[in-house]
């Protein structure tokens, strides 16, 4: 699912490099059809799912003929899951709109590697429940949860905290008053990763790591405060795990997402991967620092919001997808996007322990305030 993001595209690299071990059943898309056309004419699934249902038609005339089913509609996606023939979906698409197909692929008990953190953030409890009834193991492909649960492995109990790595985005060492005037252009350009818009901007408030944090929590079973995020601009330490022994395990490589992808395609095997090693020599110096709180202000947002607990993080998740686009289309500055999450957080009506009808209904009230 999201085969034509920037996650999905990489994951697609991985698969073309290990024909003899993977093939694609079904590939899902947002709306860009000719990319979802071309990938489909590659790698020859079963079906495919356009989500954007004005688009079904040129999908359709192009696949049909060679015989590759093809549906319209993010139902339709849900429905797939069901598929006999799928051993293991990737979570893929960006935002909220993962939740639901997310969710399926789990209740229909396909092991799911997950990118779409956002998943987590709004309905960790659900959705955590749901991989444990339904015996379902959830791979991290976020790089920096894939390192914790590599640290973790061989570990059954000692873990004091988890420190997980930021690379503090284009903007570390920026001021508040810097920040002011900073343009979509400048935040669109990450030092160290590529990534889809939404995750990029998400970088640059670091609004990113504390859904990674809410993430983690999930994942892994602790508490948020047990998590200590270190900027470490380098992006070469994925993430560590600190033991009640003083003992610290990190996990290492050069940043590149296909090695976490690989991974949760391959677990519990590693495969071969012809991507470049890490050269030390190239990496004199690999430094750490604490984050700036009070510039980057998402942060402790996200701390607050999984404090609160119940639909807030969903509140917080809904209301900074809101403000991300608002920043992207140009209606608010930078600034803009922690004010906005942080006024949305603390106007919009709580729910201490939602069902998954109250987290839709929150997601979709803050959308319509936010009018996208
Ligand atoms: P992109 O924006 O590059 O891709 C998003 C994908 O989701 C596209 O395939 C898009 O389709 C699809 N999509 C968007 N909206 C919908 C929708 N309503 N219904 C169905 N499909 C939809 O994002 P990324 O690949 O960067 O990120 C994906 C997820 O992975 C995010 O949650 C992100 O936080 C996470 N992640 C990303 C990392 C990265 O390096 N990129 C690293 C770690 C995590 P289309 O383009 O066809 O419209």
């Amino acid at each position: 699912m999201g085969s034509t993001g920037s996650i999905g595209t990489q994951a697609l690299n991985v698969i073309r490099r290990h024909r003899d071990l993977f093939s694609v059943e079904v590939l899902c898309a947002g709306s860009n059809a000719a990319l979802l056309i071309e990938q489909a004419l590659e790698f020859d699934p079963n079906a495919v799912v356009i989500a954007d249902e004005s688009k079904y038609a040129t999908v359709q005339e192009a696949l049909s003929p060679k015989g590759i089913k093809v549906f319209a509609g993010v139902s339709s996606m849900v429905d797939l899951m069901e598929m006999e023939s799928i051993d293991m979906v990737l979570a893929a698409i960006v935002g909220f709109a993962g939740l639901r197909p997310t969710l399926h692929a789990i209740e229909c008990g396909k092991p799911v590697a997950l990118a779409n953190k956002e998943t987590m953030v709004v309905a960790g409890s659900i959705v955590t429940a749901a991989a444990q009834h339904h015996r379902v193991p959830i791979l991290p492909v976020d790089s920096e949860h894939s390192a914790i649960f590599q640290c973790l492995m061989g570990e059954s109990s000692g873990v004091d905290k988890i420190l997980l790595t930021a690379s503090g985005g284009p903007f570390r060492g920026r001021t508040r008053a810097d920040l002011a005037s900073v343009t979509l252009e400048q935040a669109l350009n990450h030092p160290n990763w590529s990534m889809g818009r939404k995750v990029t901007i998400d970088s640059a408030t670091l609004m990113n790591k504390g859904l990674e944090v809410i993430e983690a929590k999930w994942l892994f079973g602790v508490e948020a405060n047990d998590i200590e995020v270190v900027v470490h601009p380098q992006s070469v330490v994925h993430s560590m795990v600190q033991f009640v022994d003083g003992s610290v395990k990190a996990q290492l490589g050069i940043p590149t997402m296909e090695t976490p992808i690989q991974y949760a395609f391959s677990f519990p095997e590693r495969i071969e991967s012809h991507l470049p090693r890490l050269d030390f020599a190239k990496y004199p110096n690999l430094t750490f620092e604490r984050p700036d709180r009070d510039t980057f202000r998402c942060l402790d947002l996200a701390y607050r919001a999984i404090g609160q607990g119940g639909n807030m993080p969903c509140i917080m998740n809904a209301a900074n997808e809101v403000a991300v686009q608002q920043f992207i289309d140009g209606r608010i500055g930078f600034l803009g996007i922690a004010d906005f999450v942080e006024q949305t957080m603390q106007t919009a009506p709580f729910i201490p322990n939602p069902t998954l009808d109250d987290l839709l209904s929150t997601d979709k009230e803050i959308r319509s305030k936010g009018k996208i």
